[in-house]
């Protein structure tokens, strides 16, 4: 494993500090992919890192922003000042460690009401990596907030987010639906993006949409039989 990672430099948006971040080549082996967009490589999972941690003032965010001053800075600032931080995630993460720095930048990202499609990320790479650690009722919780969030952004948000169009964001909230098992839910979600005509254009999202509706479908009667 050479050089997959290295150090950086960062500044953090609430205290102005410098901090050195662990980030991770974009190169990475792709092994393969879930139907909720959990993504696997062969050298590392880069979502160990995605998280920076300042061990100045203790802030940490998603690292796409950690640098901008967020909004509800001086609440951040007021909880930090009255604490001692003794944070420090660089260098190499564990899983557990890695868990730790999304808890604490939904933390933040909750304390500053963050949009709702910035905590939505969080919320779903949580999932993954309780997914990971194989620790299922967690990752159901994260799964349901996560859908909870993509919900509110795909109501009040600008498309597209984080790189995901309209419809891209119409079918994770109807795949996560199907996941917590909320079926009925599920199969409106999904059953309008299949139905979308701009679905033509984004045959991947169609297909996957139909898979997930199929599946929904069965898993509903089963529960209706079973
Ligand atoms: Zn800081």
């Amino acid at each position: 494993m050479v050089d997959i990672l290295y150090e950086a430099t960062k500044k953090c948006g609430v205290c102005d500090g410098a901090v050195k971040v662990t980030k991770v080549r974009s190169r990475l082996s792709l092994i393969k992919q879930d139907s909720d967009f959990c993504t696997y490589y062969k050298e590392v999972n880069p979502n160990y890192y995605a998280v920076f941690v300042c061990p100045n003032c203790g802030y940490a965010a998603q690292d796409t922003y950690f640098e901008d001053a967020p909004l509800g800075i001086q609440d951040i600032k007021k909880f930090l000042d009255s604490r001692t931080v003794n944070v420090n995630y660089s260098g190499n993460r564990t899983l557990e460690q890695a868990l730790s720095t999304y808890k604490l930048a939904i933390f933040f990202a909750e304390m500053i009401s963050a949009l709702p499609s910035r905590l939505g990320g969080l919320y779903l790479k949580l999932a993954w990596l309780f997914r990971e650690n194989e620790q299922d009722n967690e990752e159901l919780m994260a799964l349901e907030k996560a859908q909870q969030c993509y919900e509110q952004a795909f109501l009040r948000e600008k498309m597209p987010i984080g790189g995901m169009s309209q419809l891209t964001v119409e079918y994770l909230c109807g795949e996560l639906l199907r996941r917590i098992g909320r079926f009925e839910e599920a199969l409106t979600y999904l059953g309008k993006v299949v139905a979308n005509p701009q679905a033509k254009l984004e045959k991947r999202i169609y297909d996957m949409a139909r898979e997930s509706w199929n599946l929904a479908r069965q898993a509903q009667k089963e529960q209706q039989t079973g």
